[in-house]
């Protein structure tokens, strides 16, 4: 007996919209994604009842003429790819030709177009209930093309069944549409929500340059969210160069990189201790289209390192521009995820360039090469940036134990906000060509006597094919000169007022008051110190403990403490084999008291292994060693006095990354005049 049947047009729709089309959110998506590949200026959504009941898209794009408009309802009936090979190099947004089949299939749909070239001013309608069309109708209407999707899911009430509320699935429209207003700040946006107005989103003047579209990105945050954190312009380029054909790292059995193809990466990242608790402020988009990547992720939080607390996440609005041929954006139903040829190549070039625009926050141009540097330097990076900052120390007064301090504050030295013409490298490790390795090795994970001297290695570890670094036009330079970038608070003459409880020392800038905290900048110190002395004599200072002490530990703990041991020995922390499951705990830094020495190993091993599974670099093991270590540093009970102090803001004003002590936690904290006038209510 035959049992195998064909399933019609309609069930297959309908299939399809069950991975395509989740929720009302993502007929918006689909239907705006259709209208920004349509070219439209304008692009007006209206929704009601959360989208359950209406969703109406208008736009002004190209619009269809009405052969065009009959066919875009097939299923695989698309403008946009032609062969199997168009498929490795998607420009647009859509491009499988399944959204509008689907969605047609699950509502009553109607679509209104006219096409924006034709000489007829004569547009077409067609109704369609359920996938199926009821009429096609000649229409009066603009150049452009008009949606509308009543009653989604009415012929599937297994699916309205588990619609969320109305509040919820508009948050998600909200939260969609939020991100197609970053990615097209060129392109007007309205949204109505059961007949108000939630937004009306101006175009805005776009160009290729750098400067006209990170103003025009900062202008739609803030219009989006009314968001006045302080953000750093990012902008980096990098190439990856062409695949060895014989490198079995590759994944993919056809590499698409016979050449060179280039990324940039550009937008804003949170300063030094801006950050949320969620990733509901962390946007990424790959060629304009917003995804989700673990791999990104981690590259960003990696990038962050110790400016980022536990369990924080960073805020960004990020835009990588890759080669469309290096990503595969056809691995999701809803294209949500997608994929990179060149993965740890990718995700390194992201954690680079975000930590090098924190560090070059505190730095300004001077962790930057000089002219003709084009070769990515990646030592010395702390001495240049300590020096630097010396030069700009406060002029000493006669105002007896805080010479440092000036007497009257004085606005911010001109030069630092001046705008550098250098070209500056990417440094921190990337774009090192280590030819030595043999093709086909398995990636270098982090390794206990990995030595190398780097800093804050977040590039790729081992590279058969470069990554030669290119600086793309100074993000830096444009944002500055349009003012996005706050002057950093370290760059400002402070004043001492006094310490409050013993840890709080009271300062004052021109711009109000600052509070620092004591601990979190000891810490800060000590944890840069070590790894810098680290960085010149690979071995931190160390003390024999008066007393050793044994610690067992369970098996498993036992094995893994085993291959960290010559990380620990290198940063000062003395503890040796002494059986099975025990180890001897001799020696520590000088500056380190752990009263319970079972405990501290312990939260050694945790804090390792926790890296272990996040990030991918060498040098994270040894930095997390240092911040564990440092999180014991000693703690003066005695109450820092003048000299002390000064000695204190000095050399927090030397470290690279000095606004976060090694956990993420600031430093120091900022009041400014508008934040305390609002406080004492004398404006609003
Ligand atoms: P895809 O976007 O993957 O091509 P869709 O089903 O979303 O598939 O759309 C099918 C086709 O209909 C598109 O390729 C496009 O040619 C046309 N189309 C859809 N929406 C619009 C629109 N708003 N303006 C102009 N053309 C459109
Ligand atoms: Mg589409």
């Amino acid at each position: 007996m035959n049992r195998i049947r064909l399933l019609s047009e309609q069930v297959a729709n309908q299939i399809a919209a069950g991975e395509v089309i989740e929720r009302p959110a993502s007929v918006v998506k689909e239907l705006v994604e259709n209208s920004l590949d349509a070219q439209a200026a304008r692009v007006t959504v209206e929704i009601q009842a959360g989208g359950r009941s209406l969703i109406r898209v208008i736009d002004d794009g190209t619009g269809m003429s009405r052969d065009d408009a009959l066919l875009c309802l097939e299923r695989h009936a698309t403008s946009k790819i032609k062969r199997a090979e168009d498929l490795a190099a998607v420009a647009t947004m859509g491009f499988r030709g399944e959204a509008l089949p689907s969605i047609a299939s699950v509502s009553r749909f109607t679509l209104t177009t006219r096409e924006r070239d034709a000489e007829s001013p004569e547009g077409t309608q067609i109704v369609i209930s359920g996938g199926k069309i009821l009429e096609v109708r000649a229409a009066g209407i603009a150049p452009g093309t008009t949606l509308e999707v009543r009653q989604l899911f009415f012929n599937l009430p297994a699916r309205r069944k588990f619609l969320r509320t109305e509040e919820t699935e508009s948050a998600h429209i909200q939260h969609y549409l939020t991100l197609a207003a970053l990615a097209f700040p060129e392109v007007a946006f309205t949204f109505q929500k059961d007949g108000r107005l939630v937004w009306q989103l101006p175009a805005l003047k776009t160009s290729p340059d750098l400067s006209a579209r990170l103003a025009a990105l900062r202008e739609r945050l803030r219009a989006l969210s009314g968001d006045d954190r302080r953000l750093l312009p990012v902008d980096f380029s990098a190439v990856i160069a062409a695949a060895d054909q014989s490198d079995e790292s590759i994944p993919s059995p056809d590499p698409p990189s016979s050449s060179d193809s280039s990324l940039r990466l550009w937008g804003f990242i949170g300063a030094p201790g801006v950050s949320r608790s969620t990733r509901e402020d962390q946007h990424i988009f790959v060629n304009r289209r917003p995804i989700e990547n673990r791999g990104l992720n981690f590259a960003l939080l990696e990038g962050y390192h110790t400016a980022l607390m536990k369990g924080r996440y960073p805020v960004c609005c990020l835009f990588l521009e890759i080669d469309p041929a290096a990503v595969d954006v056809n691995i999701h139903p809803a294209k949500r995820e997608v994929k990179f040829h060149r993965e740890r190549e990718v995700r390194g070039f992201v954690a680079q360039a975000v930590r090098q625009t924190l560090l070059e926050f505190h730095s300004g141009e001077s962790a930057r090469s000089k002219p003709g540097d084009q070769r990515p330097d990646v030592r010395g990076q702390k001495p240049e940036i300590g020096r630097k900052v010396l030069g700009q120390s406060l002029p000493s007064t006669a105002q007896g134990a805080l010479p440092n301090f000036p007497p009257a504050l004085k606005p911010p030295p001109v030069e630092l906000s001046k705008p550098s013409v250098e070209q500056p490298s990417l440094r921190m490790g990337f774009g090192i060509t280590r030819r030595s390795q043999s093709a086909g090795e398995p990636p270098a994970a982090p390794q206990p006597g990995f030595t190398e001297p780097e800093r804050g290695d977040a590039g790729p570890p081992a590279l058969s094919h470069h990554v030669a670094p290119v600086r793309g036009s100074s993000a830096a330079e444009a944002g500055r000169s349009a003012s996005f970038e706050p002057v950093p608070l370290l760059k400002v003459p402070l004043r001492l007022v006094g310490v409050i409880g013993r840890l709080y020392v009271v300062l004052e800038s021109d711009r109000g008051l600052v509070l620092l905290d004591q601990h979190a900048a000891h810490e800060r110190i000590l944890f840069e110190q070590m790894l810098n002395r680290l960085e010149q004599n690979h071995q931190a200072p160390s003390q024999r403990l008066l007393l050793p002490e044994t610690v067992e530990l369970s098996a498993r703990d036992a094995n893994f403490l085993r291959g960290q041991l010559p990380t620990l020995t290198r940063l000062g922390v003395g503890l040796s084999e002494f059986g099975e499951r025990t180890f001897l705990l001799d020696a520590l830094p000088p500056f380190v008291k752990a009263a319970d020495a079972r405990r501290f190993v312990l939260e050694l091993v945790d804090e390792l292994k926790a890296v272990g599974q996040e990030v991918n670099s060498a040098r994270l093991g040894e930095h997390t060693v240092a911040k564990t270590v440092c999180r014991h540093a000693v703690k003066a009970n005695d109450p820092l006095a003048g000299r002390e102090l000064e000695n204190l803001v000095e050399d927090l004003r030397h470290c690279a990354m000095p606004y976060t002590c090694p956990h993420g936690r600031p430093t120091l904290i900022e009041m400014n005049f508008r934040e305390l006038e609002k406080k004492f209510g004398r404006t609003q």
